[in-house]
């Protein structure tokens, strides 16, 4: 924890790196979203040109989204629903909001941690509903429309639509997970997360669907095969690792991991050093970033474009997990460097 007084180190290249992603984030939202529809889907081509204002204004997406963001705040309130406790602050003062703010730095990584509007918790809401759900809902759309326009769905577009349908359902299944995640715990609610999750995730995570209704491939059964089985793989490491260790972090001597190896921390939380966790530092990462890649291989390898989400979230998970780590030598000192020793790799085995 920083030491009185002090100022904790500026992330993502401070004010002018914040700036920079406020314009870059929606400028390449539109860029994606318009090349997807173009005829020549080239990621690195110039941008084509933006619709005029009553192509993208329109009253009723207003009220469409509006009328979603409204239900699932609804769904969000309803009385029956499990209760789960948050990971306890570490910092109940007001040392967490510092005057000198810069503006820019603070909108765009946000100053409040937890907003909350009686009990409806903004950023929590954020995190899993309105955009992810409304990812799914755009995918089956798609899927509908290829239906419509070509008498079927493509098994590129059913293949899509199951493994991104898998990776919300899990999301959700899991919801209790979220709240130890560094979003929940040490981010702001501020422009990252707001336009992350309700606007950049639904439309650009749902770009390989968008890309095959504009743009359909031909994929064979033995290929689709293939697909699924590198899916799977990468589905197992990546809810086999989360899972260990919210399993761990909850009751440590759970039978599931009370024979794994642990190094002890000075703040009495253990670090595993053996099972998915002894194998890399982020197995969790590895597992997601194989599934970005079964989610893009449906589309062929003629067009860079729908790779993009592989190229975008490989950069996301390194910056996220240089992000992590830094956190987490500040938390365990000493312990986190002899973790670091006894495993070496990040995110993939022998390589990086
Ligand atoms: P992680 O789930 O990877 O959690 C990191 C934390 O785990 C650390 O801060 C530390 O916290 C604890 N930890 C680290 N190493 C160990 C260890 N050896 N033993 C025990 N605990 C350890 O954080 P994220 O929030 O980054 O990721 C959560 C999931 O969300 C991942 O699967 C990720 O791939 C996914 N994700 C998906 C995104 C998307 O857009 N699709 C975006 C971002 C993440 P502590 O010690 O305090 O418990």
């Amino acid at each position: 924890m920083a030491p009185q007084g002090s100022r904790a180190p500026l992330e993502f290249g401070g004010p002018l790196g914040a700036a920079a992603l406020m314009l870059l984030l929606p400028a390449t939202m539109f860029h994606l979203l318009l090349v997807a529809r173009s005829g020549p889907a080239r990621l690195l081509g110039l941008p084509p040109y933006l619709p005029g204002p009553e192509a993208l204004w329109s009253p009723w997406a207003l009220l469409l989204w509006l009328t979603w963001l409204g239900l699932q705040a609804a769904f969000y309130l309803l009385p029956a629903r499990k209760m789960a406790e948050g990971q306890e602050l570490k910092d109940k003062t007001r040392l967490r909001y510092p005057i000198n703010g810069n503006p820019i730095y603070d909108f765009f990584l946000g100053r409040e941690l937890n907003p909350r509007i009686c009990s409806f918790d903004c950023k929590y809401f954020c995190e899993l509903r309105p955009g992810l759900i409304g990812w799914v809902l755009i995918n089956l759309a798609l899927l509908v429309q290829e239906a419509e326009l070509r008498g079927s769905p493509s098994l590129a577009m059913w293949l899509v639509n199951g493994f991104q349908l898998l990776y919300v359902g899990d999301a959700l299944w899991y919801e209790e997970a979220v709240l130890t995640t560094m979003d929940i715990t040490h981010d702001g609610f501020g422009f990252m997360l707001a336009f992350g999750d309700l606007a950049w995730v639904p439309f650009t995570y749902s770009l390989q669907a968008q890309f095959l209704l504009y743009h359909p491939q031909p994929l064979e059964l033995s290929m689709a095969s293939v697909i699924c089985l590198i899916n799977a793989v990468g589905y197992c490491i990546f809810r086999g690792a989360n899972s260990q260790k919210n399993t761990f972090r909850k009751n440590p001597s759970d039978p599931r991991v009370a024979g794994l190896e642990t190094i002890s921390t000075a703040t009495g939380r253990q670090l595993l050093v053996s099972g998915w966790w002894g194998m890399v530092r982020h197995p969790n990462y590895l597992g997601d970033l194989i599934m970005a890649l079964a989610w893009s291989l449906p589309c062929g390898v003629s067009h860079l474009l729908p790779y993009f989400y592989l190229l975008y979230f490989t950069a996301l998970l390194v910056h996220r997990e240089a992000r992590d780590e830094q956190q987490c030598l500040q938390k365990y000192g000493l312990a986190w460097r002899e973790y670091c020793r006894r495993v070496p790799y990040r995110i993939v085995p022998y390589i990086y």
